[in-house]
């Protein structure tokens, strides 16, 4: 089948972009390279220059390419950022996706596949956290992905749109190739940051907080390999083509936390060489412990994870920093 991609040029997109061809499926991209790279796509998808603030681009791109489904990735995810530009937030991420759902129920009505976050829940006592944890995001960030995630199910409701939902844990490591991976202007991530650090890129790593309740005092994350998560789009737009799936929403992790700690360790190891760090202090609006409750997932979608070991893990990571210090530029 024919899927639309868009944000397919961006880290999860283009490594989804990857899994689908592998899957057999067609593949057009529609991005608007304001984060996402061209050089992270393979010759064979088609990119569609675009942007979703643009209704009538959209909208000619499902006219021209006549796709089975979409799957939304394009959003600023940047926390912090959001915080302090909640009207680009707004716009980008709510009013870009009703323009991408406008589009789809006036053009096509074809099942959407959205990346969505677990940013949405916020700080949640739930460990592990099941999909119908309360939901009260902390970000701008977070809020405008449930702001989607709801807009979606009302054309669900109304028009009968086919949609899944995926939230995703910490998304982290790259295509065990080396070739393409994460590529973010800013760099906040902990794997990546770690990684860079090894490559005398920066100077050392802080850990933000060796006080909290867990079992070595630092935060416990739920590190899911983006090739996983590719898989799981697969998993998700098939599906809903084959009209197994009408609506639902899902977690999308390991269902294991790891800490701060265990994954510099884990970089240690890979590398060769300890990783200079020292403890600083918490920072804010870290949640001790998200774990994901996976187990929907698996269950109704198949989904097993390939990259469970912390350590294989990082080393995807490490291969594509090693060969990329400074992304997609030589
Ligand atoms: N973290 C850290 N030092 C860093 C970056 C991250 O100690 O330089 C910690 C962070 O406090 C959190 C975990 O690593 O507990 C994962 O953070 P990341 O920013 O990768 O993802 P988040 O969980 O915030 O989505």
């Amino acid at each position: 089948m024919k899927i639309l991609v868009v944000g397919g040029a961006g880290y999860i997109g283009s490594h989804t972009v990857r899994q689908l061809r592998r899957a057999g499926h067609d593949v057009v991209v529609f991005d608007n390279l304001s984060s996402g790279h061209a050089a992270a796509l393979p010759p064979e998808a088609t990119l569609v220059r675009g942007d979703l603030l643009d209704e009538g681009a959209v909208k000619a791109a499902l006219v021209a390419h006549q796709p089975d489904a979409v799957i939304h990735f394009a959003a600023l995810i940047e926390v912090g950022e959001s915080m302090r530009a909640p009207a680009r937030y707004y716009r980008n991420n709510v009013v870009g996706s009703l323009n991408l759902l406008q589009a789809i129920v006036e053009t096509r009505k074809i099942p959407l596949v959205f990346s969505s976050t677990a940013a949405v829940y916020g700080t949640t006592d739930a460990v592990p956290i099941p999909e119908d944890a309360p939901m009260q995001p902390e970000s701008v960030y977070g809020e405008t992905k449930l702001m989607t995630e709801r807009m979606i199910h009302a054309f669900h409701t109304a028009q009968g749109l086919p949609y899944m939902v995926l939230r995703y844990f910490n998304v982290c490591g790259a295509a065990p190739e080396g070739d393409i991976g994460e590529a973010h202007a800013s760099k906040s991530h902990l794997i990546e940051l770690a990684a860079l650090t090894a490559l005398g890129e920066r100077e050392k790593m802080l850990i933000f907080g060796d006080d909290y309740p867990t079992p070595d005092g630092t935060c416990l994350r739920d590190y899911v390999h983006v090739q996983d998560l590719a898989d799981a789009h697969v998993l998700a737009v098939e599906a809903l083509v084959k009209g197994t799936q009408q609506a639902a929403t899902y977690n999308v992790g390991l269902g294991h936390g790891f800490s701060v700690k265990e994954v510099l360790d884990a970089v240690d190891a890979v590398v060769g060489t300890p990783v200079p760090r020292e403890v600083a202090p918490r920072r804010a609006g870290d949640p001790p412990r998200l774990v994901a409750d996976a187990a929907r997932i698996r269950q109704e979608l198949g989904f097993a994870p390939q990259f469970t070991d912390l350590q294989e893990i990082v080393q995807t990571a490490w291969e594509w920093h090693k060969r990329h210090p400074h992304d997609f530029k030589k």
